[in-house]
């Protein structure tokens, strides 16, 4: 087919309904708009309010680029059995609730309500192709009716697709013995080990649906993935080679957000003052703050919130902890240890909410992160250069965990075992949380760390600028997808 030179690109992204896919959805969106390509974000009533105002600032900012336009889709949540306003995953799991497993199912299952909507929206609309989040496995087959290639956003990244891919193949979890048994992944670069208990359950309903999710990968045009070559190089060829018929990688991501203000919106909810925030940092030494923080999702009980509390005290260092509290009945504050915030007046720095997190792990002041291992707070402390106390909870952040603590070596794991459904099914003692902080914030004997994350850090800015590999690939996908039209 030829290619029209006064044609612009149009793409329409639909991320899932839940922070940690919305983020770097838009991320995303800003940085297609920044080459001149015409994007649409489609989603929900509600979440178009989480949009609109880092849209208008990126605006702002930059009226000579494209548009970022939202295009909304009807959720009739009572009518899909769901509660009222029910829209983002957030609703349910800001609060500790015991039937928030099969809450997240039905959510899940309830976007398939959104295919009918997306045919008549491609159809009318016929961008040049619609990047669809990996939990809306139903819209390659909309998609490829309507003649639009499906792209696919897993939103974590290479090595944890890789690792999947394997054990869906191999199943070496059916062959050990016990839940806590190590095994080595099958074909996966690197000898892996991991246990039965550290990833999904493969009877569960979550685990069959992922099993759609990759058959329709397969039928997909390829996968957008959020990371940078030279971050995980083995297992970008391996995918390519073995997983997908084709794979770009356009990020880190965050890295698209440059000012303060854009970096500030970015997710953000009403929580805490960022110049405030800054402004702490701006009080303390070069490496000397841990930051904690669990993601979007994660919600831990009192229990466990104590013992992080006695062991940030013990450690000694100044800290930003990020506290997502449940609500309901374990919503009384008595997870902090008494008289902890006298103690810690100065040095430690609680956010009950959301914290702007960008902005946090770009500061000097920041010397560490303990985090949960969600992709895109893995990926933004690799671009922060900063060393991590790996801590899963659930997902796929135990394979992201191993690719830090053996492959990259840049963090250390704090000790959890495994997937916690109920968040207080396994409790981190405060001594492991104070010898984690400790042996992450040392300089001395984690300098080699702290040297590789550097690096890395550096790897992952050159990998966006000007003829950087994620650069190209954006660019190339641009070209590729430029040219499907007359
Ligand atoms: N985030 C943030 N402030 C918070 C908590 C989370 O800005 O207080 C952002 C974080 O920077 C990341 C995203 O939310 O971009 C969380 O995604 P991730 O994949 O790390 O974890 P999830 O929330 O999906 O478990």
């Amino acid at each position: 087919m030829s290619r029209n030179p006064h044609h612009k690109l149009h793409v329409m992204f639909f991320p899932y309904m839940a922070y940690g896919h919305m983020i770097p959805t838009l991320d995303m969106a800003k940085l297609f708009s920044s080459k001149g390509v015409k994007s649409t974000i489609i989603t929900t009533p509600l979440n178009s309010k989480i949009f609109q105002k880092p849209i208008d600032v990126f605006k702002n900012q930059n009226p000579s680029l494209e548009i970022i336009d939202i295009h909304i889709f009807e959720f009739p949540c009572v009518q899909l059995g769901l509660p009222e306003g029910c829209e983002n995953v957030d609703f349910f799991t800001s609060s500790n609730n015991p039937g928030r497993e099969n809450i997240a199912f039905r959510f899940l299952s309830s976007t398939r309500f959104f295919k009918d909507q997306l045919e008549k929206l491609l159809e009318t609309t016929r961008p040049d192709c619609l990047i669809a989040d990996m939990f809306f496995p139903w819209s390659t087959q909309v998609a490829e009716k309507c003649h639009v290639p499906r792209l696919v956003f897993h939103g974590t990244g290479y090595f944890s697709l890789c690792a999947n891919y394997c054990m869906k193949v191999h199943k070496p979890q059916n062959k050990v013995a016990s839940s806590s048994e190590p095994f080595v992944i099958p074909d996966l670069p690197g000898d892996i080990e991991i246990t039965r208990e550290q990833i999904i359950n493969s009877e569960s309903e979550m685990a069959k649906f992922l099993l759609d999710v990759r058959e329709s990968e397969t039928k997909s045009t390829g996968v957008i993935v959020n990371s940078f070559y030279e971050l995980e190089p083995e297992y970008a060829d391996f995918f390519k080679r073995f997983v997908a018929k084709r794979a770009w990688q356009i990020g880190p991501l965050s890295i698209t957000n440059r000012g303060f203000e854009e970096k500030a919106e970015r997710g953000k909810k009403a929580s805490v003052d960022e110049s405030e925030c800054i402004k702490w940092l701006d009080s303390k030494e070069k490496d000397s703050v841990i930051y904690i923080s669990f993601g979007s999702v994660a919600c831990f009980k009192n229990k466990q919130l104590v013992e992080i509390a006695a062991g940030l005290e013990a450690s000694g260092a100044s800290f930003i902890w990020v506290v997502r509290k449940s609500t309901g009945d374990d919503d009384k504050e008595e997870w902090l240890p008494e008289g902890f915030e006298e103690r810690v007046k100065g040095r430690g720095m609680i956010i009950r909410g959301w914290a702007p997190q960008v902005l946090i792990l770009e500061h000097q002041a920041t010397g560490g992160f303990v985090t949960h291992c969600g992709w895109n707070s893995l990926l933004e402390g690799v671009s922060a250069g900063l060393p991590m106390v790996t801590w899963p909870i659930g997902a796929e952040q135990f394979y992201n965990e191993k690719l830090v603590t053996q492959v990259l070596r840049t963090g250390v794991s704090v000790g959890a075992t495994k997937h916690v459904k109920n968040m207080g099914d396994e409790i981190i003692s405060r001594e492991k949380v104070e010898k984690a902080v400790r042996e992450v914030l040392a300089w001395e004997e984690a300098e080699e760390r702290r040297i590789r994350i550097k690096k890395l850090a550096e790897m992952a800015k050159a990998a966006v600028a000007e003829g950087g590999s994620s650069f190209n690939d954006l660019n190339n996908f641009i070209h590729e997808f430029s040219s499907f039209r007359e």
